[in-house]
């Protein structure tokens, strides 16, 4: 829901402050319509109902995959492509990946996002009706920021985003922020934000790989990011988790992950995850499984802490920027990923 519209409409009708709060509360449960919203007079509701859509996105349309993963493509008023997914784990976690912007500036080599045209920020209520919209059918208890766009880029709407998740159900510290490494950002959310978690997307600890992989570690170079990482843990007490995409015979031999080794010092501020890259059709293939294992082998040789992400919705193209990456190029004539 439009959480500035809700207030203006409120202060146009003279209506209490505390009304705000009372619609937020119904919305943050999972409300799926003002008639729920009991303590809310009926007149009110009628009017709120005219006024202010229950949430700022559309749903274009949703695919649920065969393990239980639900990726939705919602557009915003201004009809730009927004993508969540719901991921569900054994352990009954419930993680919803969220996009902090519409497409993305950045131009990562392998990810299906960067090859879209980049729209805009979203507001704090449109990364909030993300996860409302699997809440109002779903339990949701874990928000990840790796959905389409940079979060930092976005740091303000991401940090009152991240600030309403509570009262969604989901706590700071199962709310992850996911950055390529974007240094004004990340000290941003050191000294304002919430206690959420931080995880840094490295890729490669070779300053040429990496800006292969990522331009914009041009401008940000890995050094400069680490000691902002560095900063954070001193700052928090809590460790980074390091993305890395493992991508064959580019980024995942053995010299490789002794020079990731080497750059993550202190031992104690990371914390590796490993993620078996899912094909978008940009000319890159992911490792095998036994060269992920090799490469967790190395890393635990060396003191690093490492884990290998659960890959979720491959039938549905749920990496990031697939399925809004298809449906965009569907419509201006680019070719579509093939994820
Ligand atoms: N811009 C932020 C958040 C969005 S991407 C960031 O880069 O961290 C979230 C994670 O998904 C990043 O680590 C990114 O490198 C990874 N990713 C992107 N495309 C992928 C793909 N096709 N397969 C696996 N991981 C991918």
């Amino acid at each position: 829901m439009d959480l500035n519209l809700l207030d203006r409409s409120l202060a146009a009708r003279g209506e209490p402050p505390y009304r705000a709060r009372q619609v937020w509360e119904w919305a943050a449960r999972g409300a799926g319509s003002y008639e729920e919203m009991t303590n809310i007079p009926a007149a009110l509701r009628a009017e709120l109902e005219r006024e202010v859509p229950l949430s700022s996105l559309a749903v274009e349309r949703e695919d649920r995959s065969r393990d239980g993963t639900r990726k939705a493509l919602l557009r915003t008023a201004d009809d730009r492509p927004v993508e969540a997914v719901l991921m569900t784990y054994l352990d009954g976690r419930r993680s919803v990946c969220v996009s902090s912007q519409s497409g993305c500036p950045l131009t990562c080599a392998f990810c299906a996002t960067g090859a879209m045209r980049f729209g805009r920020n979203l507001t704090a209520s449109e990364i909030l009706d993300q996860v409302l919209h699997f809440k109002r059918s779903d339990k949701v208890d874990h928000v990840v920021f790796m959905g389409m766009g940079e979060p930092m880029m976005n740091v303000d709407a991401v940090i009152a985003a991240c600030e309403r998740l509570p009262s969604v159900g989901v706590a700071a510290s199962r709310t992850t922020v996911s950055t390529v490494g974007w240094v004004p950002g990340i000290e941003r959310l050191t000294a304002d934000g919430p206690p959420v978690r931080l995880a840094l997307s490295l890729h490669a600890a070779d300053p040429a790989l990496r800006s292969e992989l990522m331009p914009v570690n041009d401008r940000y170079p890995l050094s400069e990011v680490l000691e902002a990482c560095r900063a954070w843990r001193e700052a928090r007490g809590k460790r980074v988790f390091v993305e890395y995409v493992m991508l064959a015979g580019v980024n995942d031999r053995y010299e490789q992950a002794v020079a990731l080794a080497e750059a993550l010092v202190p031992r104690e501020a990371f914390k590796v995850n490993l993620i078996p890259y899912n094909p978008t059709g940009a000319g890159f293939e992911g490792s095998s499984r036994s060269a992920i294992d090799a490469f967790a082998a190395a890393l635990r040789v060396h003191r690093v802490p490492v884990t290998v992400r659960l890959t979720r919705g491959r039938d549905i193209d749920a990496a990031c920027g697939q399925l809004a990456g298809a449906v965009a190029s569907r419509s201006d004539g680019a070719p579509a990923p093939a994820g």
